[in-house]
């Protein structure tokens, strides 16, 4: 098969290294994507001109309208804003899909669930000011959220089209409209709108946030795909990563319609960059993930056997008890892929 042209972001921090990894894997798929290699972020800034999302990397997006990208560190400082949400404007990817499957049974051993977010707006536009009091300029923090009725209405449909696709039964849509009457009331309005149009074809549930928080911990089984606004989305995701072992098996999609972009939900964990103990796993995922929306769901399944098999195999890095480098973990992935049919 034609390789698939895409962009590849290695990142900082530990990004080189799982990065590395993955590739080893991909290699053992017979390579699947033909990568156009590209700088982001702190590393592109100190070798870029002080640009850590150059117009370089944006044009390769642009043209392969695909990326797999290691994580990146916003630099400290005044003037920088996050590249992560730079990159998600740049090309409006207003879906962030956060797939949530238990590979090594822990307190759960049948969680299967996928929180969908909307990725640009909601509570964490981050307009904010501060209003003064009687010498204090900081007296008062104030937070605008907008949802807009169009944005509503695409993430659920983007659920709802997800469920279809993926052969999954029911969509959640998760909301604080007794609350937040305008920002999450608009939400669920649209929401059970859309709904209507899926009638008898994927089953609609709605519950407001936290007693949603609350079941998901007492009970994620039940659970299908979910779909809520950005900051709910946010808190969420990484609650969900929490049941099935944590941010090293997280892997995230963000997409939109002119790009897909996939990524490790985890930062860049400087304390542990070069030491080779990096956990790749959720980076893998994300190619799986990749893989999947690039139209090669074979590839992905044997990718996701592999990790799983390794697992099973006792093999793992240091943060979930194993001994495996970083490398070796993908050198293990890779060779269970090159042993299963
Ligand atoms: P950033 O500023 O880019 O977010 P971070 O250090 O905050 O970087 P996090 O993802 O928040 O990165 O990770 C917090 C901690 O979790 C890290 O410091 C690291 O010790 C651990 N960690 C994160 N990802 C991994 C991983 N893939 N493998 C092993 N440990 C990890
Ligand atoms: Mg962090």
């Amino acid at each position: 098969m034609t390789p698939i042209p895409a962009t590849l972001i290695r990142g900082d921090g530990i990004g080189p290294e799982i990065m590395d990894a993955v590739l080893a894997a991909l290699d053992a798929l017979g390579a699947p994507f033909a990568f156009e290699e590209r700088p982001a972020g702190l590393n592109a800034m100190e070798r870029h001109g002080g640009d850590p999302l150059p117009e370089e990397t944006l044009a390769s997006i642009r043209r392969t309208r695909l990326a797999l990208k290691g994580p990146l560190t916003t630099p400290v400082g005044s003037g920088f804003r996050s590249v992560n949400v730079r990159l998600r404007e740049a090309f409006g990817l207003y879906a962030n899909l956060r797939p949530c499957r238990t590979i090594v049974p822990g307190r759960f051993s049948d969680v299967d669930l996928v929180v969908v977010r909307e990725n640009l707006g909601g509570l964490y536009v981050g307009q904010e000011h501060w209003i003064p009091v009687a010498g204090d300029p900081h007296a008062v923090g104030v937070a605008t959220g907008f949802n807009t009725r169009e944005a509503c209405r695409r993430i659920v449909t983007y659920a709802f089209d997800y469920a279809v696709t993926h052969g999954r039964k029911t969509v959640t849509v998760v909301h604080k409209a007794n609350i937040l009457k305008v920002l999450s009331g608009l939400f669920l309005e649209e929401a059970r709108a859309v709904a209507k149009d899926y009638a008898g074809r994927v089953a609609f549930d709605e519950r407001i946030i936290d007693a949603c928080a609350m079941q998901l911990v007492l009970d994620p089984a039940r659970f299908d795909v979910l779909v809520t606004t950005n900051l709910f989305g946010d808190i969420l995701s990484d609650l969900v990563a929490g049941l099935v072992g944590g941010l090293g098996f997280a892997p995230g999609a963000n997409i939109g319609p002119d790009a897909a972009v996939f990524e490790a939900v985890h930062g860049s964990a400087p304390d542990i960059a070069g030491q080779g103990k990096a956990n790749p796993v959720a980076l893998l995922l994300a190619a799986g993930l990749m893989l999947d929306h690039a139209g090669r769901p074979d590839a992905a399944r044997r990718l996701r056997d592999a990790i799983t098999a390794t697992l099973a195999a006792g093999t793992g890095t240091p943060d979930i008890g194993g001994t495996a480098t970083t490398a070796e973990f993908g050198a293990a992935v890779a060779a269970a892929i090159r042993r299963a049919p």
